[in-house]
């Protein structure tokens, strides 16, 4: 059996040892005689996996103990309702960088539950760059700054993130665990874990426990991050096969050397895919501009429509999946993310050489 050349955005490529594991163990975790789906979510067995998650990932991003990990259902994009509802108190303004599709979707949800206004937008440009902010121009009464740290669609990425008095809230969905951070700078960080965690899901919420003080017993119960704080994420049944695979997916990055090694293969694999469109002479054109560049989400487009279109379908003749960019932007995306492998890369960059040397 030969595993695809995986490209797609998210749902993504998930590392095979992973999957190796989780086949082995599938009829029978831990001598249980069960599959992992099997077990009571208030099982001994179920409980290892569930903590050793946390603690797993606790232990790669260095997350010290003001921090609460939580793991959520609905998706990042329930989160885009959780945080003003938790956090944007009466009074308070929600403060938004515009930086693509899934910003604007966020602050949408925002405004269904209070003020909020844009720090800075780079939509008048198609969302090509990160923008230089003027925090000067952000509100005295601002409950939080709100970024999204890599725009999977137009594939451009925050270098570095602003120094804010208030509490700054990042959606890391597609680039969360892809490179070294530094937590204490995020009052909370939210990230779908079906680009570089695991599968579809779960959501991890990383949360400093001093925002969690804020009353908000109006809330349903499963839309209160208190919810979730005080019971271990287990006030409900979470999703137990899901945060398994996500346990997993973090002891591989451990065993890869961790966040060090797993940045420095990102970056090699990026330089790899930028380094063919910077020498295409033009036949390739990189949607970002090239200091906002994201090492996960590769976008460029090609002279015009009928070459977009056959290279394409050459690549996917060839094997390639995933390399259709967003139907918002058009040409082409390659999403490399932690699991991709850089031979897949290389692969990828033989392909766009020899497609271009023909064309
Ligand atoms: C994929 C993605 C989302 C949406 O995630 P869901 O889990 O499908 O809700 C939100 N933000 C970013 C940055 C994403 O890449």
């Amino acid at each position: 059996m030969t595993r695809a050349l995986n490209f797609n955005a998210g749902p993504a490529a998930l590392p095979e040892e992973v999957l190796l594991q989780a086949q082995k163990q599938l009829l029978n975790f831990n001598d249980t005689g069960m599959s992992v789906m099997e077990l009571s979510h208030r099982s001994k067995d179920y409980e290892e996996v569930h903590n050793g998650a946390q603690a797993q990932l606790r232990n790669l991003l260095q997350i010290s103990n003001e921090y609460e990990i939580l793991f959520i259902q609905g998706g990042a994009s329930l989160q885009f309702s959780m945080v003003p509802m938790n956090l944007l108190t009466e009074g308070k303004v929600g403060s938004y960088v515009l930086t693509g599709s899934w910003s604007e979707k966020a602050l949408k949800e925002a405004k269904k539950v209070g003020a909020t206004s844009i720090l800075a937008s780079t939509k008048e440009e198609n969302y090509k760059s990160i923008p230089q902010l003027n925090l000067d121009n952000l509100e005295a009464n601002a409950a939080y700054l709100h970024v999204t740290s890599n725009n999977t669609i137009y594939g451009t990425q925050w270098q570095s993130y602003p120094d804010v008095s208030v509490p700054l809230i990042a959606d890391m969905s597609s680039d969360i665990l892809s490179k070294s951070l530094n937590i204490n700078q995020f009052g909370l960080i939210y990230a779908g874990a079906q680009k570089n965690l695991g599968p579809s899901g779960v959501t991890v919420v990383i949360v400093k426990k001093d925002l969690l003080h804020t009353t908000v017993d109006h809330l349903p119960t499963m839309l209160n991050y208190q919810t979730y704080s005080q019971n271990n994420s287990l006030y409900n049944t979470p999703p137990t096969f899901a945060i398994y695979l996500l346990k997993l997916t973090l002891d591989w990055v451990e065993s890869q050397g961790g966040i060090s090694a797993i940045e420095q293969k990102n970056n090699e694999k990026a330089k790899i895919l930028y380094g063919v469109i910077d020498e295409s002479n033009g036949f390739y054109s990189g949607h970002a501009n090239q200091n906002s560049r994201s090492n996960m989400n590769v976008t460029f487009t090609l002279p015009n429509e009928e070459s977009t279109k056959e290279f394409l379908t050459l690549a996917k003749e060839n094997g390639f999946v995933g390399l259709n960019g967003h139907r918002s932007v058009g040409g082409c995306r390659a999403s490399i993310y932690n699991a991709v492998p850089v031979e897949h890369v290389i692969q990828l960059a033989e392909f766009m050489k020899k497609y271009r040397q023909k064309g």
